[in-house]
């Protein structure tokens, strides 16, 4: 049951007002909406805080690129968000190389959509509060309440210049990129991943185009290199005349001008002569691995804020709503079972390791390999590779060459040999960390353990590729 304190205590001017419920959630994004759903559709109290204002709440930075909605999780029915599907005929991503003179056409696995985000993020907030979930907007969260134990208790935040706290038996971190919340978490008796640091992020910038004339490749999700080689540009078209236009790179390079390279990029392209902008936004995005862990006592961190992004492509949207209904659930059980320990907690760490976090981590070699390489190299490399064999390795984290595709590939990437030798080294080293992450533990006190054997094939990673240490 939810209570308010002070609807029943004597009120003093100088006491914050508290609440009291079962789960509290801090934003209502992806994560934070399919968590607080998942949770709601289990019986519990959950409320979600919000910074925004209602008007202005899942208005988020966005290429607007949803990948496999087919199998989106389901304590938001998929009717409900269906409505913001601006394109269903986006089926493949056409890769620009001016470097090369080349464009590549290369299919994109699953269900493939781009959407009106904003639209998407009012439906999903819907669909929260339809299951059951409370949201408070307006409201800053500002600090944690913990426990001598170390038990996350609650939150401490603000709201219309006024102190409001949360206890809760369980606080879920759903507070996107660079959560506020890690900052005032004691982690020194738990096993959460504190290794982060501003370079395992890209700065990443978007605006809606209106442009007068339909575009050509309004089935297509359109990339171009930027002009350090970890980072891109992006063309994706919510319709036919409405583009989502947009540019990011990884925070170990030199700062790129966002803005203005983004209006050059666009000044060069006829399609756009006319063009209005209606909506900008800008924002940071993890493109690193998971999380080695996102648990602490009472505390688990969902999507961006425990870095469930597809590190290659930027995607996160998927990520961050299964790490929502994992979360949800395992909040569930612990709720049932009155224990919220970390050992209670672990599973959520682990299903959210097998069904994505390891892909991630493996794809997160790719970026490590890109910030050590020219530019011009890798567009040559990338362009002298089947398509359908990028888009496997790209989405899967890895991929296989039959006899004949690797004598084609030959053939068409003379003058890269070297390179694609150096490559499948770097992809054995993929592979083999994807397999070490089949392997994570099934309890947190086996994680040191299990870490050693990582770093050990991430130094080797290294070694090879020539890169600075990410980690
Ligand atoms: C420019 C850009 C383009 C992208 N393009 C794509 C794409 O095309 N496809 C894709 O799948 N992914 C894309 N991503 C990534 C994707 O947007 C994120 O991975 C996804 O939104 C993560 O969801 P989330 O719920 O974890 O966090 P968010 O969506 O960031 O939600 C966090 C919420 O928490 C609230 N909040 C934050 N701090 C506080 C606080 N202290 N108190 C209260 N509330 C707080 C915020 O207001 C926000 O509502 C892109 C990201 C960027 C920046």
């Amino acid at each position: 049951m939810s209570t308010d304190e002070n609807d029943t205590a004597e009120e003093s001017s100088a006491s914050p007002r508290t609440r009291s419920v079962d789960v509290v959630v801090v934003g209502a994004g992806t994560s934070g909406c399919y968590a607080a759903a998942t949770i709601a559709n289990a019986g519990y109290d959950v409320t979600i805080v919000e910074r925004k204002p209602a008007e202005e709440a899942g208005h988020i930075a966005c290429g607007d690129a949803l990948k496999g909605a087919d199998a989106f999780p389901e304590a938001i029915p998929k009717s409900k968000i269906e409505p913001a599907f601006t394109n269903t005929e986006v089926d493949h991503g056409r890769f620009e190389i001016p470097q090369e003179d080349t464009v590549l056409d290369i299919p994109v696995p699953g269900e493939l959509a781009v959407i009106d985000r904003w639209e998407y993020g009012r439906l999903i907030i819907e669909g929260a509060e339809e299951a059951g979930a409370e949201l408070h907007y307006d409201t800053v969260v500002q600090d944690v309440k913990q426990d001598d134990d170390g038990t996350v208790t609650g939150i401490v935040g603000k709201h219309d210049g006024e102190v409001v706290e949360y206890d809760a038996d369980i606080v879920i971190d759903g507070a996107g990129s660079l959560s506020l919340l890690q900052d005032k978490v004691d982690f020194s008796d738990a096993t959460f991943d504190t290794n982060v640091s501003y370079q395992h992020f890209s700065s990443a910038y978007r605006e809606v185009v209106e442009v007068p004339e339909p575009v050509e490749w309004s089935d297509a999700l359109v990339f171009k290199p930027a002009e350090v080689a970890a980072g891109y540009v992006w063309y994706f078209p919510r319709t036919e005349t409405t583009i989502n236009a947009g540019l990011g790179f990884q925070m170990t390079e030199e700062p790129m001008k966002l803005v203005d390279d983004l209006k050059r990029d666009l000044r060069e392209r006829p399609e756009f002569e006319g063009a209005e902008v209606v909506d900008k936004l800008g924002a940071a995005l993890p493109t690193r691995r998971p999380y080695d862990s996102a648990t602490a006592p009472g505390y688990m961190a969902v999507g961006d804020a425990a870095a469930h992004v597809n590190p290659t492509t930027g995607g996160g949207i998927a990520g961050a709503a299964y790490a929502g209904k994992y979360a949800g659930e395992q909040a569930a059980i612990a709720l049932e079972a009155g224990d919220v320990s970390e050992e209670m907690l672990w599973r959520y760490n682990r299903r959210v390791m097998d069904h994505f976090g390891g892909r991630y981590a493996s794809l997160d070699v790719y970026n490590i390999l890109s910030t050590a390489v020219d530019v011009d190299d890798l567009m040559g490399l990338i362009a002298s590779i089947p398509g359908e064999k990028l888009a496997e390795a790209l989405y899967s984290g890895t991929t296989s060459f039959g006899p004949v595709l690797l004598a084609q590939t030959a053939a068409s990437s003379y003058g890269h040999w070297s390179q694609i030798y150096e490559f499948f080294k770097i992809k054995r080293l993929a592979d083999e960390l994807l397999a070490h992450y089949g392997r994570y533990p099934s309890r947190p006190s086996a994680l040191e353990g299990w870490k050693v054997e990582r770093d050990r094939i991430m130094d080797d990673i290294y070694e090879l590729t020539g890169a600075d240490p990410k980690y």
